[in-house]
């Protein structure tokens, strides 16, 4: 790099980076300043709306229209005291990201002047105009119109200056057009089925909740840079780049130092993040260069996802005021590593215990193996439908392509579960009956207790490993809304928990006592669901084979893996927990199948453009200066000589030749190819069109552009290459 080619943004944002500490600022002080928390609703609302409203927060007790009206008013004195002046219904279409119409307080007073207004009514419900919001086909324009509603669980919190209202979003019909109305529900069947099982352990428990940490990465590139890469622009990837010659093969940048200028976007996001109520906690330098993480403590999962959201959001406008862009994309640059969000997930009740962790007695304990076996037997029934939750054109570069793991859902439980399962497995049933005592009330798996220990037994290739006190679901990606995940995942959960119920208390209505009964399903459950449990390398060629003869779901074709959804086993599921019906399913999946089709579309678009207006021109360009000079060489040799001295020359005009010819004839035929998909109707059978024919296309001709990288003049290249966009300074 003799000189800079494209203008990076920096020095001053590197001087703001020293001093980002304020000491008489202390996150005790700001955390939450911007949520309508519980501890301003209880100054704000009058005691009786206080009680009533944490009855319709932690119960789900419906709000009475007085209420509403009150919390409505206490709700506008706060935001109009924090200087808001606008409020919005914030809720999560089936997009990424999040939607939100702005609406002024103000309303005329009648006397020609303006009066600040919301009511319980505006609080609680809203229709917005969403006719463009995907979905699927279940709300047609001339039909049934959509409308929020407000989701007292997540408090309101004020952006800018806009009072946000977390809201679900359906249709008048009933059926959900976002990811929380499911998420609510899924939350709620866990909860009910979690409960009912615990009552084995603990008859007091009242209340199960879903607990999710999620764990975001992230690239960040400088703005000027990313300013001159159209396709990271409109895609959120680079559609070509060839691998710089420096990247992570030193494993010098995970847990490394963090670039200054990095820490001082980070310290304040971090600050923005706290005054919204997120309780962001971690940070650090991820393995690939310029990517990196931050975690918060993990939270109620409604509540934790809806942070997530918001940090995203806060992510992309803190990093401009930083000269950055963040990069939220699962693969922005190939041969290096991709994003993704680990989903920390477990199941707490209202009585403290974390289900997934092991406890002191052996009753504890086997409550605990309880849970992970019926957790191990979910996943293990609805593998192919976890994989399709987390699948999407983005995710399918980190999973399943070329040199990512393969799509293929299992879980690593770490040797002392495997043996405690192992030893459960292999016991008789005269074994299980002395393992729960005479009287049926002692217990005593001697291994169990050591599971204390050691937690640190971690895989890093398994995408679903248990990591000491929860489940750590790894194939999320980066970009995904966590809901599609965390519906998933808690109503194949809550539907194993209410076949487990019913199978045991079978064997108890038949005369068995209830620990071995436990026990005896139990068994049953891990020799059923053993397919599932693979602690070894999950990245390996031999894997792939071994999954396929275990039965476990190896599909890679991202439009087939939404399938899933509407098998048989799956519609049972979600139906049967109250989750979602076959018709949002079906609609969903519509949703998906034309969101694919067009990421596949936009970058088979941003490509053709690029490789025919940028890179085919420039390559030719300096094809030309070389022909010059092999004609100059001929006047000044002779043309032996000339002959010789061109002859690498020569080559390289022909290898330019060559690959720009394959560049335009590709592209071309890409196009044709195009036109004759979207000319399918089904959207299934048009993402499959796009999948088989249209991705290979992308890598065959970015093969050719990545070799042209490598030859052509270095100033003449139009883009920003990865060695620039690569490494901070
Ligand atoms: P890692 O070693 O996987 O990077 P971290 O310490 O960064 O782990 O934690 C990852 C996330 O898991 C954090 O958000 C943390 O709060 C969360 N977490 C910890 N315990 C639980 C739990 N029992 N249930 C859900 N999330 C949890
Ligand atoms: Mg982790």
């Amino acid at each position: 790099m003799s000189k800079l080619r494209f203008r990076v943004v920096e020095t001053a944002f590197q001087k703001k980076a020293l001093n980002v500490i304020d000491p008489s600022e202390r996150p005790s002080d700001y955390f939450g300043m911007y949520v309508f928390n519980k501890a301003k609703m209880f100054k704000y609302l009058p005691d009786k709306v206080y009680q009533q409203l944490m009855d319709a927060m932690e119960n789900g007790t419906p709000l009475k229209r007085e209420i509403a009206d009150a919390v409505a008013a206490g709700m506008k004195k706060w935001a109009l005291e924090m200087g808001a002046t606008h409020y919005t219904h914030w809720f999560h279409p089936l997009t990424e990201g999040t939607a939100e119409k702005h609406d002024a307080f103000v309303e005329h007073d009648g006397k020609g002047g303006m009066v600040e207004e919301f009511s319980g009514k505006l609080l609680i419900q809203q229709e917005p105009d969403a006719s463009s919001f995907p979905n699927g086909g279940i709300r047609n324009t001339f039909e049934a119109r959509g409308y929020s509603a407000w989701d007292p669980s997540s408090p309101a919190f004020i952006v800018g200056d806009t009072l946000c209202i977390p809201t679900i979003f359906i249709a008048y019909t009933g059926e959900s057009l976002d990811y929380k109305a499911p998420l609510l529900k899924a939350l709620q069947a866990v909860n009910k089925a979690a409960v009912d099982v615990c009552h084995y352990f603990n008859p007091e428990v009242k209340k199960v909740v879903a607990f999710l940490g999620w764990e975001q990465e992230y690239f960040l590139v400088d703005e000027g840079l990313y300013g001159a890469r159209p396709d990271l622009l409109l895609t959120g990837r680079t559609l070509m780049g060839h691998e710089s010659s420096k990247n992570q093969q030193l494993e010098d940048h995970y847990f490394g130092a963090i670039p200054t200028r990095v820490t001082a976007f980070m310290k304040d996001l971090e600050i923005e993040s706290l005054k919204l109520g997120i309780p962001v906690k971690t940070r650090h330098n991820e393995v690939a260069p310029n990517q990196f993480e931050l975690a918060p403590i993990y939270e109620e999962c409604n509540l934790a996802n809806d942070h997530n959201l918001l940090v995203m959001a806060l992510m992309r406008k803190i990093a401009r005021q930083h000269g950055f862009r963040v990069l939220l994309h699962e693969k922005p640059f190939k041969g290096i590593n991709g994003s993704g969000k680990h989903n920390n997930w477990s199941l707490g009740t209202d009585t403290g215990i974390l289900l997934m962790g092991p406890g002191k007695t052996s009753e504890e304990n086997l409550r605990f193996v309880t849970f992970i076996v019926n957790v191990l037997m979910a996943v293990y029934r609805h593998n192919g439908l976890l994989k399709a939750s987390i699948s999407s054109a983005t995710n399918a570069h980190r999973l399943g392509a070329n040199e990512a793991p393969p799509a293929i859902i299992s879980s690593f439980l770490g040797k002392q579960l495997s043996q405690v399962l192992d030893h459960l497995a292999e016991s008789t049933k005269d074994d299980l009956i002395s393992l729960s005592g005479k009287q049926g009330m002692k217990l005593d798996i001697p291994q169990i207790p050591e599971l204390l220990i050691d937690n640190t037994d971690r895989n890093r290739t398994s995408p679903f490993a248990f990591t000491g006190n929860r489940f750590e679901f790894r194939a999320v990606g980066s970009e995904a809304n966590c809901a599609s995940a965390m519906i998933a995942l808690n109503a194949a959960v809550a539907e194993q928990l209410i076949i487990f119920k019913k199978e045991v208390d079978a064997l108890i209505e038949k005369g068995e006592p209830k620990l071995s009964a436990i026990l005896e399903i139990i068994r049953k459950d891990i020799i059923e669901c053993k397919a599932i449990h693979f602690d070894g390398n999950g990245y390996s060629e031999e894997w792939k084979a071994e999954a396929l003869k275990r039965g476990l779901d190896c599909e890679t074709s991202v439009p087939i893996i939404f399938d899933s959804y509407l098998t048989e086993s799956s519609i049972k599921m979600f139906e049967s927990t109250g989750v979602m019906t076959k018709v949002e399913l079906e609609a969903r999946n519509e949703v998906k199948w034309e969101t694919y089709t067009k990421k596949i579309q936009i970058e088979a678009r941003v490509l053709g453009d690029l490789a025919l207006n940028h890179i085919n021109p420039v390559a030719t360009k300096f094809q030309s200066e070389l022909i010059d000079n092999v004609y100059k060489m001929k006047e000044l040799f002779p043309s032996d000589k000339a002959n010789k001295l061109s002859a690498k020359n020569l080559e390289i005009i022909e290898d330019i030749a060559t690959r720009t010819i394959f560049i335009k004839e590709k592209v071309d035929e890409m196009i044709e190819i195009r036109k004759v998909a979207n000319k399918i109707v089904d959207e299934r059978e048009k993402a499959i069109a796009y999948h088989d024919k249209i991705v290979p296309m992308l890598e065959e001709i970015r093969y050719h552009i990545d070799k042209l990288e490598l030859v052509v003049d270095d100033q003449l290249w139009p883009l920003p290459k990865y060695r620039e966009l690569l490494f901070i300074r």
